[in-house]
Protein backbone atom coordinates (compact mmCIF):
# COMPACT_ATOMS: atom_id res chain seq x y z
CA UNK A 1 0.00 0.00 0.00
CA UNK A 2 2.49 2.31 0.77
CA UNK A 3 4.46 1.89 -2.43
CA UNK A 4 1.61 2.79 -4.60
CA UNK A 5 0.80 5.39 -2.40
CA UNK A 6 4.43 6.81 -2.87
CA UNK A 7 4.22 5.96 -6.83
CA UNK A 8 1.24 7.75 -6.77
CA UNK A 9 2.47 11.08 -5.34
CA UNK A 10 5.36 10.64 -7.34
CA UNK A 11 3.07 10.51 -10.60
CA UNK A 12 1.13 13.91 -8.99
CA UNK A 13 4.32 15.93 -8.28
CA UNK A 14 5.22 15.51 -12.15
CA UNK A 15 1.79 16.12 -13.06
CA UNK A 16 2.67 19.40 -11.01
CA UNK A 17 5.75 20.31 -12.81
CA UNK A 18 4.50 19.72 -16.48
CA UNK A 19 1.86 22.20 -15.83
CA UNK A 20 4.20 24.70 -13.97
CA UNK A 21 6.26 24.26 -16.74
CA UNK A 22 3.41 24.65 -19.64
CA UNK A 23 2.45 27.71 -17.57
CA UNK A 24 6.05 29.64 -17.69
CA UNK A 25 6.35 28.56 -21.41
CA UNK A 26 3.29 31.02 -21.88
CA UNK A 27 5.06 33.62 -20.48
CA UNK A 28 8.42 33.29 -22.13
CA UNK A 29 6.84 32.88 -25.65
CA UNK A 30 5.73 36.75 -25.13
CA UNK A 31 7.46 39.60 -26.90
CA UNK A 32 9.05 42.08 -24.52
CA UNK A 33 5.97 44.20 -23.20
CA UNK A 34 3.97 41.65 -24.32
CA UNK A 35 1.41 40.08 -21.26
CA UNK A 36 0.09 36.87 -21.37
CA UNK A 37 -3.67 36.96 -21.66
CA UNK A 38 -5.54 35.42 -18.19
CA UNK A 39 -9.76 35.22 -18.33
CA UNK A 40 -11.05 35.12 -14.83
CA UNK A 41 -14.68 33.62 -14.75
CA UNK A 42 -16.41 35.09 -12.11
CA UNK A 43 -19.68 32.89 -11.16
CA UNK A 44 -18.07 30.18 -8.97
CA UNK A 45 -14.89 31.50 -9.25
CA UNK A 46 -14.65 34.79 -8.20
CA UNK A 47 -18.00 35.35 -6.82
CA UNK A 48 -19.83 31.88 -4.71
CA UNK A 49 -23.27 32.78 -6.34
CA UNK A 50 -24.37 28.94 -5.69
CA UNK A 51 -24.14 29.79 -2.47
CA UNK A 52 -27.00 32.53 -2.50
CA UNK A 53 -29.26 30.11 -5.31
CA UNK A 54 -29.05 27.07 -2.79
CA UNK A 55 -30.48 29.66 0.13
CA UNK A 56 -33.45 31.12 -2.45
CA UNK A 57 -33.91 27.46 -3.65
CA UNK A 58 -34.64 25.95 0.03
CA UNK A 59 -36.63 29.02 1.07
CA UNK A 60 -38.68 28.94 -2.11
CA UNK A 61 -39.38 24.98 -2.28
CA UNK A 62 -39.00 23.89 1.61
CA UNK A 63 -35.74 21.90 0.88
CA UNK A 64 -32.48 21.39 2.53
CA UNK A 65 -29.90 21.28 0.23
CA UNK A 66 -26.37 22.22 0.45
CA UNK A 67 -23.64 23.53 -2.31
CA UNK A 68 -22.86 20.23 -2.76
CA UNK A 69 -26.24 18.95 -3.89
CA UNK A 70 -25.11 20.96 -7.30
CA UNK A 71 -23.58 18.31 -8.57
CA UNK A 72 -23.53 18.60 -12.43
CA UNK A 73 -23.15 21.65 -14.22
CA UNK A 74 -26.38 22.08 -15.69
CA UNK A 75 -28.44 21.94 -12.68
CA UNK A 76 -31.56 20.11 -14.04
CA UNK A 77 -28.99 16.80 -14.00
CA UNK A 78 -28.10 17.55 -10.71
CA UNK A 79 -29.80 16.64 -7.30
CA UNK A 80 -31.16 19.80 -6.32
CA UNK A 81 -33.35 19.36 -10.47
CA UNK A 82 -34.08 22.71 -11.51
CA UNK A 83 -34.10 22.82 -15.76
CA UNK A 84 -31.34 25.53 -16.64
CA UNK A 85 -33.73 28.06 -17.69
CA UNK A 86 -35.64 28.06 -14.65
CA UNK A 87 -32.59 28.33 -12.68
CA UNK A 88 -31.35 30.91 -14.43
CA UNK A 89 -34.28 33.00 -14.88
CA UNK A 90 -35.60 32.53 -11.37
CA UNK A 91 -32.50 32.56 -9.34
CA UNK A 92 -29.66 33.51 -10.85
CA UNK A 93 -30.32 36.77 -12.27
CA UNK A 94 -32.80 37.30 -8.93
CA UNK A 95 -29.01 36.62 -6.86
CA UNK A 96 -27.08 39.23 -9.10
CA UNK A 97 -30.34 42.08 -8.99
CA UNK A 98 -30.89 41.33 -5.50
CA UNK A 99 -28.62 39.77 -3.18
CA UNK A 100 -25.08 40.92 -4.71
CA UNK A 101 -23.85 41.95 -1.58
CA UNK A 102 -23.74 38.93 -0.06
CA UNK A 103 -22.43 36.51 -2.54
CA UNK A 104 -19.56 35.61 -0.96
CA UNK A 105 -16.06 36.27 -2.63
CA UNK A 106 -14.06 33.77 -4.07
CA UNK A 107 -10.22 35.11 -3.95
CA UNK A 108 -7.70 37.11 -2.04
CA UNK A 109 -7.95 40.47 -3.74
CA UNK A 110 -3.85 41.33 -3.28
CA UNK A 111 -3.26 38.00 -4.98
CA UNK A 112 -5.57 39.11 -7.76
CA UNK A 113 -4.22 42.21 -7.64
CA UNK A 114 -0.40 40.93 -8.42
CA UNK A 115 -1.51 38.74 -11.35
CA UNK A 116 -3.31 42.08 -13.10
CA UNK A 117 -0.13 43.56 -12.84
CA UNK A 118 1.57 41.36 -14.53
CA UNK A 119 -0.74 39.75 -17.14
CA UNK A 120 -3.68 41.69 -19.55
CA UNK A 121 -6.11 40.18 -17.14
CA UNK A 122 -10.29 40.10 -18.03
CA UNK A 123 -12.76 39.32 -16.11
CA UNK A 124 -14.70 37.17 -18.63
CA UNK A 125 -18.31 36.28 -17.71
CA UNK A 126 -20.92 34.48 -19.95
CA UNK A 127 -24.15 36.15 -18.38
CA UNK A 128 -27.00 37.97 -19.29
CA UNK A 129 -27.18 41.86 -20.18
CA UNK A 130 -29.32 42.20 -17.10
CA UNK A 131 -26.57 41.62 -14.80
CA UNK A 132 -23.68 43.43 -16.11
CA UNK A 133 -24.39 46.32 -13.95
CA UNK A 134 -24.76 44.40 -10.60
CA UNK A 135 -21.77 42.70 -11.09
CA UNK A 136 -19.82 45.87 -11.49
CA UNK A 137 -21.36 47.15 -8.23
CA UNK A 138 -20.04 44.01 -6.85
CA UNK A 139 -16.38 44.41 -8.56
CA UNK A 140 -16.59 47.93 -6.86
CA UNK A 141 -17.73 46.96 -3.76
CA UNK A 142 -14.45 44.55 -3.58
CA UNK A 143 -11.97 47.26 -4.33
CA UNK A 144 -11.36 45.20 -7.69
CA UNK A 145 -12.25 48.07 -10.16
CA UNK A 146 -9.34 49.76 -8.62
CA UNK A 147 -7.34 47.83 -10.95
CA UNK A 148 -9.49 46.21 -13.25
CA UNK A 149 -11.05 48.64 -15.58
CA UNK A 150 -14.35 48.73 -17.45
CA UNK A 151 -12.82 47.36 -20.28
CA UNK A 152 -11.45 44.50 -18.74
CA UNK A 153 -14.65 43.62 -17.80
CA UNK A 154 -16.19 41.20 -20.68
CA UNK A 155 -19.19 40.10 -20.63
CA UNK A 156 -20.81 37.45 -23.79
CA UNK A 157 -23.92 35.59 -24.00
CA UNK A 158 -24.58 32.05 -22.27
CA UNK A 159 -24.07 29.92 -24.82
CA UNK A 160 -20.51 30.93 -26.39
CA UNK A 161 -17.51 28.93 -25.75
CA UNK A 162 -14.76 31.25 -24.25
CA UNK A 163 -11.90 28.81 -25.86
CA UNK A 164 -12.60 30.74 -29.15
CA UNK A 165 -11.70 33.81 -27.16
CA UNK A 166 -8.06 34.98 -27.56
CA UNK A 167 -6.65 34.41 -24.15
CA UNK A 168 -3.79 32.04 -22.96
CA UNK A 169 -4.59 31.33 -19.38
CA UNK A 170 -8.56 30.70 -18.37
CA UNK A 171 -9.43 30.29 -14.54
CA UNK A 172 -12.90 28.72 -14.78
CA UNK A 173 -15.69 26.64 -13.08
CA UNK A 174 -17.45 24.86 -16.38
CA UNK A 175 -15.98 21.22 -16.87
CA UNK A 176 -16.84 21.69 -20.76
CA UNK A 177 -13.84 23.78 -21.11
CA UNK A 178 -11.73 21.14 -20.49
CA UNK A 179 -12.82 19.71 -23.93
CA UNK A 180 -12.54 23.00 -25.85
CA UNK A 181 -9.11 24.10 -24.51
CA UNK A 182 -7.37 20.67 -23.73
CA UNK A 183 -6.44 19.89 -27.71
CA UNK A 184 -5.07 23.36 -27.79
CA UNK A 185 -1.81 23.02 -26.16
CA UNK A 186 -1.17 26.84 -25.93
CA UNK A 187 -3.50 27.54 -23.85
CA UNK A 188 -3.85 26.54 -20.24
CA UNK A 189 -7.34 25.82 -17.65
CA UNK A 190 -7.18 26.21 -14.03
CA UNK A 191 -10.65 24.35 -13.71
CA UNK A 192 -11.81 25.58 -10.16
CA UNK A 193 -12.41 22.74 -8.00
CA UNK A 194 -16.58 22.79 -7.26
CA UNK A 195 -18.97 19.74 -6.44
CA UNK A 196 -19.97 19.88 -9.90
CA UNK A 197 -16.48 19.77 -11.99
CA UNK A 198 -15.89 16.01 -10.81
CA UNK A 199 -14.73 13.79 -13.05
CA UNK A 200 -12.52 15.85 -15.16
CA UNK A 201 -8.82 14.57 -15.85
CA UNK A 202 -6.54 16.44 -15.70
CA UNK A 203 -3.52 17.08 -18.22
CA UNK A 204 -0.21 19.24 -19.03
CA UNK A 205 -2.44 22.45 -19.69
CA UNK A 206 -5.59 21.21 -17.51
CA UNK A 207 -5.28 21.88 -13.71
CA UNK A 208 -8.22 21.19 -11.14
CA UNK A 209 -7.27 24.41 -8.79
CA UNK A 210 -8.30 23.42 -5.21
CA UNK A 211 -9.50 26.80 -4.99
CA UNK A 212 -9.42 30.55 -6.91
CA UNK A 213 -6.27 31.64 -4.73
CA UNK A 214 -4.11 28.55 -6.04
CA UNK A 215 -5.16 29.38 -9.09
CA UNK A 216 -3.93 32.83 -8.62
CA UNK A 217 -0.39 31.76 -7.07
CA UNK A 218 0.76 29.50 -9.39
CA UNK A 219 0.38 32.11 -12.33
CA UNK A 220 2.51 34.83 -10.42
CA UNK A 221 4.81 31.86 -9.48
CA UNK A 222 4.96 31.00 -13.15
CA UNK A 223 5.78 34.66 -14.38
CA UNK A 224 8.25 34.90 -11.76
CA UNK A 225 10.01 31.76 -12.92
CA UNK A 226 9.69 32.70 -16.74
MG1 LIG B 1 -18.52 30.06 -13.82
Amino acid sequence: MAGTFRRESLQLSDLDKLQFQALVRIFQGKAPGEKARVALDIDGVTADVHTIFVDEINRRKGTKYTIDDINHYDTGKSRINIPIKEFLEDYYIHAWLNHWKEIPLMLDVEKLKEVAFETELHCLSNRKEITREPLKMYLDHHRITMFVEPHQIVTQDFGKDKSENNYDVYIDDMPSLATSIGPKKNKFLFLVKRPYTNGVAETENIRIARSTNEALQMIIDAKRAA
